[in-house]
């Protein structure tokens, strides 16, 4: 049962010398849960491999680009027929208008798209778009969403509500944060005195319209409709940022699921099918406003990248099939109930909230609509979970502030085994 980390430990120490914390991104050092990162050498399907050989039933998905699950034999095919053409070329190619269309046929708010590298860049490129085409500065955020991390973002809220924010990293200057105004997730309220305080300078109101960067958290019922018929009033900008949430609750995301439709959409993940992208989109008269159609500038180097946008094309057109959203959403379903009633049966304060293939699991015993519901639940226990789990082959994200996703190779039989070592755990710790 034990498993075996020699290899990953081993590989892990050498990393640290070379690369800050032996991680390109922060949240795969395990800091948050404890313990050592399984260093991966390969995909299949719903698991991987590590490099001590162990064979892990995978609940990240790559942070949710891998809707297919790993090695996908279609979306291989599609990344190896592009290779063999050329990686980039700095010019036009037609896999992106193919894209393109693809994107636009199916996400309500997209007339027009600009494709990029990452969802940082897509999120960070919305804003200076809604700010030149607003012609105002501020920017509405909720504490808790995640949209990168480029310095207008990296800010929290101030001493009070209605004030502006604070660098919450070193190296971000105070000028940049001050045009940033964090609120809870989920408080309309506080949006409308905002708008009452500032009605001519706010450019955008940015939102993950369901959060998965703090836990899967829904937005309450007439929230999104709030913010719609407030930036329609204040003539203000809505962004929802879609990076995490585009083709992951459904074709059309968020958006079409829930039925509001925003001015500008960022994307990423999912659109490309595991290589690096990120988009952002929306209505003719907004987006026309981007250079060389318009004056405000935005450029890369690799944007509309080949090998990209033919992972992105391969990875849409296996999910424009209406049984797909079914199953992910039943297998989710199924293992968010079983969760949900393990626990109760234990007498363990949980709850699981769901919307098509992410699931979040807080320990907690009120419900949690906001960053500080998330806070004050029992991160202790999800990170005994997260090594519970790890111990039994399961890999769940490994920090409580992550979704779990799953992908259309996850199988009944792995929810089962997954709910079953679940059992376990409960049974352990209400001893
Ligand atoms: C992942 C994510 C981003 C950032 O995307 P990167 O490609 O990591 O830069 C932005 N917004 C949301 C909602 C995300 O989930």
């Amino acid at each position: 049962m034990t498993i075996k980390k020699n290899e990953s430990k081993k590989l892990f120490l050498e990393a640290q010398d070379l690369m800050p914390g032996g991680v390109n991104s922060p949240v795969r050092s395990f800091k948050a849960v404890g313990g050592t990162p399984h260093f991966i050498s390969k995909g299949k399907g719903a698991y991987i491999y590590d490099e001590d050989g162990n064979k892990l039933l995978d609940f990240t998905c790559s942070w949710g680009p891998l809707i297919h699950g790993h090695s996908n034999p279609k979306i291989q095919s599609s990344i190896i027929k592009a290779i063999k053409h050329g990686t980039s070329f700095g010019t036009p190619t037609k896999r992106e208008s193919i894209l393109a269309k693809m994107i636009i046929k199916t996400v309500p708010s997209i007339e027009k798209i600009r494709f990029v590298n990452s969802g940082t860049e897509a999120t960070m490129s919305a804003i200076r778009l809604a700010r030149g085409y607003t012609n105002r500065d501020l920017i509405i955020k909720f504490e808790g969403c995640y949209h990168g991390h480029s310095d207008l973002f990296l800010s929290s809220a101030g001493s009070g509500l209605a004030t502006l924010d604070q660098p919450s990293s070193p190296g971000i200057p105070k000028s940049v944060v001050e045009s940033t105004i964090t609120l809870p997730f989920n408080d309309l309220n506080s949006v409308k005195n905002i708008f009452k305080k500032y009605p001519t300078q706010i450019a955008a109101i940015i939102l993950e319209p369901i959060t998965g960067n703090m836990g899967v958290i829904k937005p309450i019922p007439g929230f999104l409709e709030g913010l719609r018929k407030l930036t329609d009033k204040y003539e203000s900008i809505l962004i929802f940022d879609e990076v995490m949430t585009g083709y992951r609750v459904s074709l059309g995301g968020a958006q079409k699921l829930l039925n509001v439709t925003p001015d500008l959409t960022t994307l990423g993940k999912i659109i490309g099918g595991g290589l690096p992208v990120g988009a952002y989109g929306g209505k003719n008269k907004i987006m026309s406003k981007i250079a060389p159609e318009g004056t405000i500038y935005q450029a890369g180097t690799l944007s509309g990248n080949p090998i990209s946008m033919a992972a992105g094309i391969a990875t849409l057109e296996e999910l424009n099939n209406k049984d797909v959203y079914k199953y992910l959403n039943h297998i989710s379903k199924y293992l968010a109930d079983c969760l949900e009633s393990i626990s109760k049966k234990y007498k363990i304060p949980t709850v699981v909230n769901q919307f098509g293939s992410m699931v979040g699991i807080f320990f907690s015993d009120t419900e949690v609509n906001n960053f500080k519901d998330v806070t004050n639940s029992r991160i202790d226990i999800f990170n005994q979970l997260h090594r519970f789990l790890l111990q039994n082959n399961i890999y769940f994200p490994p920090s409580a502030y992550e979704a779990l996703f799953l992908s259309t190779k996850h199988t009944i039989e792995d929810i089962d085994k997954t709910i079953d070592i679940f059992d376990k755990f409960c049974k352990n710790i209400s001893k």
